[in-house]
């Protein structure tokens, strides 16, 4: 095991959406940046698939338009849901006025190479994958860098500012013990695959039925899916065997009936545990965190990845000016969750909100479930569902590249 130091401005944590975005646009304004990502590669399947409105503009504003529209995608203009009643329609996107008025269904490690390839144009950037961040590392109370294991042994990042977008099971946010919030969520998802042929729907297939919630993600040639189950209930779908399980996909969306047997074995089946969370404070001296690493996103609405963008956006902001200069102070970190706070914590409400009062009730029932009635006058009333649309494509406070 060798043992290696680097110096650097800014030790970036995790290469998700957050980190990555922070990174390059960092790296933009000379800004020397390390970013430590513990996997190899991005092709793993990751949490969300959606790229909104408002980040597309920040890819516009990147010059990224074309690198962006030339990968694989699927653009919906419009996100419905299935009940017992019929098919309603949640948001429409094409009554915003934006560049983008659609979501765009993309896997999501298109997103992370580009953004890894954009870095990779500045010398500023250095990208260490297979890099995993285990511990911070301190000087009189102030974090000045981490410690992590690469493949070639131990490694130590010295760094003016640390910034922690090592998502919602951050080791850095484990490490400095910064107190938490935690809202609780009544669901955990089930997530697998499943053959897309080219007469199904295109974009997001939602369903709702008895005690359950089946999504499927368009990802060309297959479906994501995700299957909403009440929280800790996969121990009782195991144990009902994988015949049950696959008849209760098919009950849920008959045109996949033809395609359960895909699901061949519970290695099939991953499942990811859901939390709402949010530190109350994002930073301490030294460090930042940002996106879920400083406020872990419920599924609902699909806006996790949106918000750490932003983040990450308005932290770069925030940060550039000072960091040349090394004037961050306390003062400087808690504007940039000052900033962050208001859409962070509207978003979660919702949320909280939607779990409790519709996913609860979806999860609980025995028996088939209508729409509720705010989705029913959302269609008797279409202009209204530029409300929905705005709210998960746009958000409550977008942010831009300056
Ligand atoms: C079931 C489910 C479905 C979701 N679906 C959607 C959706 O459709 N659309 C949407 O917008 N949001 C969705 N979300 C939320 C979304 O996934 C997150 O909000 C978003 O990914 C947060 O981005 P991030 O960059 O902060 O963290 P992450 O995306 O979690 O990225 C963190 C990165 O850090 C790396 N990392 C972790 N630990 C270390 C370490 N110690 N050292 C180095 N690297 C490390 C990880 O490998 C990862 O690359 C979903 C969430 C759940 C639970």
């Amino acid at each position: 095991m060798t043992s290696t130091a680097i110096d650097t401005d800014v030790c970036v944590a995790g290469g998700g959406p957050a980190g990555l975005m922070l990174a390059v646009l960092l790296a933009r304004q000379g800004i020397r940046v390390v970013l430590l990502e513990k996997h190899a590669d991005f092709l793993r399947d990751f949490r969300g698939d959606t790229v909104h409105p408002s980040t597309l503009d920040l890819l516009d504003e990147l010059g990224l338009t074309d690198a962006i529209d030339q990968l694989p995608h699927r653009d919906a203009e419009r996100m419905t849901a299935t009940f017992a009643d019929g098919t309603y329609t949640l948001a429409d996107f094409s009554r915003l006025r934006v560049r983008h008025p659609y979501i765009r269904f993309m896997p999501q490690w298109h997103l992370l190479n580009l953004l890894a390839a954009t870095g990779g144009k500045y010398r500023e950037f250095t990208l260490l994958r297979s890099h995993e961040v285990v511990d911070v590392t301190r000087d009189r109370g102030i974090v000045t860098g981490v410690t992590a294991i690469g493949p070639d042994g131990d490694i130590r990042i010295r760094a003016y500012l640390t910034v922690a977008a090592d998502g919602r099971g951050s080791i850095i946010r484990h490490r400095l013990a910064l107190p938490l919030r935690t809202f609780g969520a009544p669901m955990d998802v089930l997530w697998f695959r499943l053959p897309r042929r080219p007469a199904d729907t295109e974009g997001l297939d939602m369903r709702v039925g008895a005690g359950r919630l089946l999504l499927g993600i368009d990802r060309d040639d297959f479906w994501q899916m995700a299957d909403v189950i009440p929280k800790g209930g996969f121990a009782a779908v195991q144990a009902a065997g994988l015949d049950a399980f696959r008849r209760t996909v098919a009950e849920q969306a008959p045109s996949y009936a033809d395609r359960v047997q895909q699901i061949r074995s519970w290695d099939d089946v991953k499942m990811l545990t859901v939390r709402v969370d949010r530190l109350r404070r994002w930073h301490a001296p030294g460090v930042l965190l940002i996106g879920d690493a400083a406020h872990a996103m419920s599924p609902i609405g699909g806006v996790g990845i949106n918000l750490a963008v932003q983040d990450a956006v308005a932290a770069a902001r925030i940060l550039a000016g000072p960091i040349p200069g090394r004037r961050l102070s306390s003062r400087v970190l808690a504007s940039v969750q000052r900033r962050r706070a208001f859409p962070t914590v509207g978003t979660q409400a919702i949320q909280v909100v939607i779990q409790k009062a519709f996913l609860g009730r979806v999860l609980a029932a025995d028996r088939p479930v209508m729409a509720p009635a705010p989705l029913r006058l959302l269609s008797r009333f279409p202009a209204l569902q530029r409300l929905p649309a705005r709210l998960i494509g746009v958000g409550l406070r977008p942010e831009h590249v300056g």
